[in-house]
């Protein structure tokens, strides 16, 4: 049977068959990709999608902090954006940043050229790419606030520029297609103080430093709050504060939190995230929605899709 790294279009960026992808995310878990592909930069990456296979799913990661990937891998090709893709230009009082830029240092940037409304991304872990399709957001913002517009590659390889309208973007929910893949994104600022900012950046750090597990295996908040309440509270009220299965465990700190404590698998962690949900709809009858992506196979299964 002809390797699918054989039936893969020439490209200028890097494949590499079978590359572990727990590294790759904050859980450090889960199996391998099929085949990694690292852009050269955003043609090689159109050139790519035009000049694929249409049987060869394509899975586009971010820096992996919203990521549970299974133990099986995933089938076809995982996208990682990286360098080229990390540019961050101010222009005027608009920032634009490429997918792959961290949130935090585009807070830095714009806290440099005196912008504000954008201190929030400095406490979310992620990459713009993951903060667009999450609609990410914390304390009060949301990427929704400040969005104008974002660079998508269709996937055909057709590029689009889609307005924060057109991605319907919710709760921790965007209505980009998840075969779309986002290269850049152009938010709107404003002219603000300077010490107001650092202020705000740093009360965010304290923040954190009060309420969430540091230097920990997660993949942060697990499940997105329901209308109108707070997932953390219906969690700790079903009496799952400190549930271990295996190596994974619910967060002391912030029950909203799943911990890898050391040799955790992906399927330790999905089973209990599962048991939270199910003690929680006994508890309370609330069905709650999983925030983090599941990605990739079971261990043991065959090839095929299995997405959640
Ligand atoms: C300690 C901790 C704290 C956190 N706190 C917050 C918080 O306060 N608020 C919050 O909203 N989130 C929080 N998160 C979750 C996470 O950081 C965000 O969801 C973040 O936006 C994910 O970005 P990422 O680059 O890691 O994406 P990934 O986790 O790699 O991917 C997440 C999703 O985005 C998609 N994606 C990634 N890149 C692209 C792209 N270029 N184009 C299209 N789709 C893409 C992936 O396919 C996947 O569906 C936290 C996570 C951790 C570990």
């Amino acid at each position: 049977m002809t390797k699918l790294i054989d039936r893969l279009p020439q490209v200028r960026g890097e494949y590499r068959e079978n590359a572990p992808l727990a590294p790759l995310t904050w859980f450090k878990v889960g199996g391998p990709a099929e085949i990694l592909y690292r852009p050269a930069d955003e043609e090689d990456l159109m050139d790519f999608l035009a000049g694929r296979p249409g049987d060869v799913p394509v899975t586009v990661i971010g820096v992996g902090s919203n990521l549970l990937i299974r133990s099986g891998g995933i089938d076809g090709v995982v996208v990682r954006l990286g360098k080229p893709f990390a540019k961050i230009e101010v222009a005027g009082e608009r920032v634009v940043a490429g997918a792959a830029a961290l949130d935090v240092t585009v807070a830095a940037t714009a806290q440099k050229a005196t912008l504000t409304g954008l201190e929030f991304l400095s406490g979310i872990p992620g990459s713009i790419g993951g903060a667009v399709r999450m609609n990410a957001g914390a304390y009060g913002s949301e990427v929704r606030d400040t969005l104008i517009s974002v660079r998508a590659i269709d996937p055909l390889g057709h590029p689009h520029t889609l307005t924060a309208d057109d991605l319907g973007l919710s709760y921790r929910h965007s209505d980009l297609p998840t075969d779309w893949i986002v290269t850049s994104a152009t938010f709107q600022a404003r002219g603000g103080n300077q010490a107001t900012i650092a202020q705000a950046m740093q009360d965010i750090r304290d923040a954190r430093e009060d309420t969430q597990p540091r230097r920990v295996r997660t993949g942060g908040s697990t499940f997105a709050n329901p209308d109108g309440g707070k997932a953390w509270k219906l969690i700790d009220a079903a009496g799952c504060r400190g549930l271990r299965i295996g190596d994974a465990m619910v967060s002391e700190l912030h029950c909203n939190f799943l911990l890898n404590m050391g040799e955790a698998t992906a399927e330790d962690i999905e089973a209990l995230g599962e048991e939270v949900r199910r003690r929680v709809r006994e508890t309370s009858g609330v069905e709650l929605r999983w925030e983090i992506r599941r990605i990739g196979k079971p261990a043991g299964q065959g090839s095929g899709e299995a997405q959640a």
